[in-house]
Parts: C-alpha cells; structure tokens; sequence
C-alpha cells in the first residue's frame, strides 16, 4: 500500500532512506519512521505527519550505520501515531520490520502469541509479524521470516534486519510489490522504483514469495522451497514523473486501470463462501443495534452520494430494509428523516468531507448510531462514527474520483450481505453473491480492455457540448455519476437521468448534435431501456450504450457499442462504471485538460 526504503552496503544509510522516503510522498500517507543498525545500537526515529517531520526529529546529528530500513504509512490498522508507525520490532527490541499491506489474520495470530507471553506496543496488524519472527528465530533471520510466511494470511511486502546479524537485509512480497535497485555501494530495497533510482538504474523486480537475501553489495534470492533463483537485472531508463504514475500519464488513469486489484483489496479478507456470508470486524461492536435497525440513511457528496444511490437499491432488494440516501449538505434541514431505530451511514472517500461529517455529528448529538464507509484510517469520520467498513484502496491521487467509488460499491454490497443475512436473505442468496463478488477482479479486467475503443468514442464526440446519460434501476445512479465524471475533467456539460423520466421534460433537449450515453445491461428493466432508446433515436439523437457481451439487439439500434461481462444485477454498477470513467478521462486528455486536477475542485472538500 505505501511505502518501503531498505539499504544495505558501504555508504551512510540515513541519506538513502530519508531521500527513497522523499519520492514516495505522492503515494499519500500519514507517518513515517526508520531504523539503522549502528554496530549495536539501533537509531530509531517515527513521526506522524510529513516527512519533514521525521527530518525534523533527526536533526543534525551525525548517524551512523550502513544498513537501515524506513517507511511511509497509509494506515490500515491502527490509528495514524508514532507509536503504530513503522519500523516495528520484537520484545527484546533485535528484530525491526517494515510492512506494506494487509495481515488478515493478525487477530488470531496476535492472542496466539500474546499467550506465549509476547508484549504489544501498538495497535497495528504489522507487529504480529516482527514477534512470530521473534518465535521462530535461531540465529538465521531469512529462515525465520520464511518459517512465519507459513502463519500469515494477508499481502504484504517486508523488509527486516537483526541487530545480531551485522549487513543483512532481508526482504519478501506477496500482493504487494517489491523491487532490489543494485547499486556499486550496495543494495537498495524498495516497494517503487522512484524510491531507488537516484542511487541506481539496475533493478530486479521480485515475483510474489520469493526472499532476498541481503548482505552490502551481495544478495540471494530463493523460494520458499529453498531453491536458488538467479535473476537478470533490468535498466530503468523511466523519468521519475512517469515512474510515479506507473508508466500511465496520468493518475486518474493509472487509477482506472487499477480498479480490478483495489476491487480485491476491499473484499480481501471478508468473503465466507462457504457460509454465504462476509465478514465485517468493523460492525462487530453494533450487532445489536443493526439487529434493531429499521432503516439506513446514508450521506454523502458527490460521487460517494451516487454510491449510496446503489446501496439504497442493493439494500432494499437483498436485505430488505427501507433506505435513503441525502446529500451531507442538504441532511441537517431535514426534519423527520430519523427516528430512534435509524442507523445512519456517512459514505466518504477521505473521511474528512465537511458536509458529511456534520451530518455524522448532528447524529450523534440525537444519539442515533453512525457507520461509516471510508479509506483513511482514522480521519475524521472514522473517528466520529460508532463503527465502520474501511475500504483499503490506497491513497487516491487524481481529484476525480474513480477506484474509490468501485470501492464503495463493492462495499455497501458487502454491507447488503452482512445486513441481509442478519435478517432474511438465504444462504444460497448469500453464496450466489459472494461467489458474483469473488469474480469481480477478472471481469473489471475484462471491461478495461475496451480503452481503445472507448478513446476512438471519444474522438468521434469531443467537440459535442452537452451529453444525457441514461440509466434505470441499479444503472440510474450510474447516469448521474458518468454525467459528473465527464463534467469534472472535461468541462462538458452534461446531465444524469433515470430511464423513464426524460419523456417527462428533457426528451426536448435532444436533436442529432445532443447524443445520449444509455445504460442498457440484460437486467430487469432492459425491455424498458430499450424504448427509451427509440424515443431518442426517433429524435435523432445518437447514442452510445453500454450492454452485456453476447447482445446482438442492442448494436443494431445504436450508434456505438461497449461491451460488459454478465454478472448479478445488483453488481452491474461496479463494470458499468468503468466505461465512463475511461469516457471522460480520454474526452478531457483530447480537449487537452488537467485531468487529475480540474480546474475549481479540491480533493477533499473541508468546508461546508
Ligand atoms: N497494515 C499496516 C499498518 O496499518 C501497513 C500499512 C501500509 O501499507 O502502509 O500499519
């Protein structure tokens, strides 16, 4: 998820970690830390904040030490503080660690090894390991963290030293990436390459279980099989601003086109197949009062309120359970919108989105339960809510939001399991879901592969000043977000409807230079979708609809088509989307806008 220096070799390490840390800062985080082995001493730093603020706590003093390892946090478990900053360490403080990723077991793990007498000292999933390592050690580190590999369940990338075993780093990823930057001093270790090319532009990216093992300038790499792999450097001849974005030129896109893996982030952990049901940890201590519930009202802003606009059918389908959505800035004047029963739901990416935060708090005061659906660890909603689901994306860069609404959804459909089974949804109803949920990965993958065609649309289009977009049922809200996205980045006006209502009124508005974007899956309201589309086209207004792969009637009506793979109605949203998104991106990179910063818009809007 964020970030990871590790250096071992003839030079000064203090400089190596605190620059690698530098570069990663456009990741996002929230602290940071280091730790150096100077002969027999450890120096370790933590701060929560920027990076200037470890600098800071540094100072000028002279470190010394030629291996050491530091980190940026994007915290998952465990409030953002010095104490659950990285590096982390054993109980005789000999073994430091540093992590990226997920230990999804670290419950199980952690009173396991806290009977064995090991002693905590911070809240995070991270610390588990650097004890089981502590358990397992006898004199060789890079056995006892493969010996640990067996416990842990999660993805994860780690870099570890012991302060008995002088140059030696080392380091394995699963889920998470890694990469070694082979240096003429030594080796550098890091989870983004921007962290190592000013020290170098050798680099072996490591494959997912595979150890390295680091000593200065020398290192082995080997399975979890013991077998020995010898690898082939490559050259890294990428400029740091393209190395950032992964190669993509923007982040929005980046972001896009990384939705099949965030989409497994959210569900990593929380499916039980075999029961037809999810696991929530996060909604454990308001059991009760979600047995009670009577009705949900979530808030939000923007694209997490068109989010909550799906849950609201989700819920009302599959769990049945009477559901509103209102817009933080509109929730404080409704009068009689709660009542004692009422849970109420704050959707926000950041967690610090101003209007949805007062509504939480205004519920709060009338004592109603909140939850909280949200992707920074303690921010300020999270803090503010009685219970909650993260979303564990990573930090999102471009201002237009995309994986975190992909994220959302996959959310609130885990919600609507959870809050199902509790009351009357079947176990094979569960299942059937769960098992829709676990394939989600390969079809967004699936629906990415139409950029090309999607980027030729726009072409065709991008000189057109308005845009309808047209959804019904689970696509409606789908309509209002792809008619945000496009405005936001590309600055063309356009407008969201529900299927049916634009007989009532904005059917004038269409003529053959107003095309229309129709929603138009195989689901329960197709046949209607479809007169819909006749009513435009016998206007002469084009359209562009986005169906299910195998449909044939579709294309011979309409003027373009995109494809997507089948799956349950109610998850449609989470691939329908993503045409739009890629729809707007390439509209704005034609018309030659700031795609991840549009003009007048903020990333987290703070203010009410
Ligand atoms: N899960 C770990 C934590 O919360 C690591 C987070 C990260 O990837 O930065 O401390």
């Amino acid at each position: 998820m964020c970030g990871i220096v590790g250096y071992s070799g003839q030079k000064n390490s203090l400089m190596i970690l605190l620059d690698g840390l530098r570069r990663l800062e456009y990741r996002g985080y929230d602290s940071s830390g280091i730790a150096i082995k100077d002969n027999d001493k450890i120096y370790n730093r933590k701060a929560v904040g920027e990076i200037k603020e470890l600098e800071a706590k540094i100072g000028d003093k002279q470190i010394e030490g030629n291996v050491g390892i530091a980190h940026t946090r994007w915290a998952t478990h465990g409030t953002p503080t010095e104490a659950n900053a990285h590096p982390h360490c054993d109980c005789q403080g000999k073994i430091w660690l540093v992590h990226n990723g997920i230990i999804e077991n670290h419950q199980k793990l952690k009173k396991q090894l806290q009977k064995e007498g090991h002693k905590f000292s911070s809240e995070t999933d991270t610390e588990v390991v650097a004890h089981l390592i502590e358990k397992y050690y006898q004199g060789d580190l890079a056995q006892a963290l493969k010996k640990s590999l067996h416990d842990i369940e999660g993805a994860y990338s780690f870099v570890a030293f012991h302060k008995d075993e002088p140059s030696r780093l080392v380091a394995v990823k699963k889920g998470s990436p890694l990469v070694l930057g082979l240096a003429e001093d030594g080796v550098i270790v890091a989870s983004d390459v921007t962290a190592i090319i000013k020290q170098t532009r050798d680099v072996i990216y490591l494959e997912d279980e595979e150890i390295v093992d680091i000593n200065g300038s020398n290192f082995d790499i080997f399975n979890l099989a013991n077998e020995y792999k010898k690898k082939k450097a490559m050259y890294v001849d990428w400029s740091i601003e393209q190395l950032e974005k992964n190669g993509y030129p923007h982040f929005m896109l980046k972001e896009i086109c990384g939705q099949p893996e965030t989409v497994t982030d959210s569900l990593r952990g929380r499916l039980v197949a075999e029961e037809g049901n999810v696991k929530l940890g996060g909604l454990d201590n308001i059991a009760k009062e979600l047995n009670d519930m009577k009705d949900l009202i979530s808030v939000a802003c923007g694209t997490a309120y068109y989010a909550c606009l799906v849950g609201e059918y989700m819920l009302e389908e599959y769990a049945d359970l009477s559901t509103k959505s209102i817009v933080g800035s509109e929730f404080r004047y409704r009068k009689y919108c709660f009542n004692k029963n009422s849970v109420i739901l704050g959707v926000s990416q950041s967690g610090e989105t101003a209007d949805t935060l007062t509504a939480i708090k205004e519920a709060n005061k009338k004592y109603i339960t909140t939850l909280g659906i949200v992707n920074v660890v303690s921010s300020s909603v999270a803090r503010a809510t009685t219970a909650g689901i993260y979303n564990h994306i990573g930090p999102e860069i471009a201002v237009a939001s995309t994986k975190a609404f992909t994220s959302q959804l996959v959310t609130l459909s885990l919600l609507t399991v959870y809050l199902g089974r509790i009351r009357n949804m079947s176990f094979p109803m569960g299942q059937r879901i769960v098992q829709e949920l676990e394939k989600l990965q390969e079809k967004i993958s699936k629906v990415l592969e139409n950029e090309e065609k999607i980027a030729g649309i726009a072409k065709k289009y991008y000189q057109v000043p308005n845009f309808a977009f047209l959804g019904r049922k689970y696509n409606y809200p789908i309509a209002l977000e792809g008619a945000l996205k496009l405005k936001e980045i590309s600055y063309i006006h356009a407008e969201g409807f529900a299927g049916g209502e634009i007989k009532h009124g904005s059917l004038a508005l269409i003529d053959k230079n107003f095309p229309s974007i129709f929603l138009v899956p195989e689901d329960s309201v197709y046949e209607k979708n479809l007169g819909n589309i006749q009513e435009i086209k016998a206007r002469g207004g084009n359209v562009i609809a986005i169906t299910t792969e195998g449909n044939k009637e579709v294309a011979g009506i309409v003027d373009e088509v995109i494809y997507i793979p089948k799956t349950l109605e109610m998850l449609t949203p989470i691939l329908s989307v993503i045409p739009l998104q890629l729809f707007a991106y390439h509209m704005a990179v034609i018309k030659g806008k700031d795609v991840d910063k549009p003009r007048n818009l903020a990333k987290s809007v703070t203010v009410e």
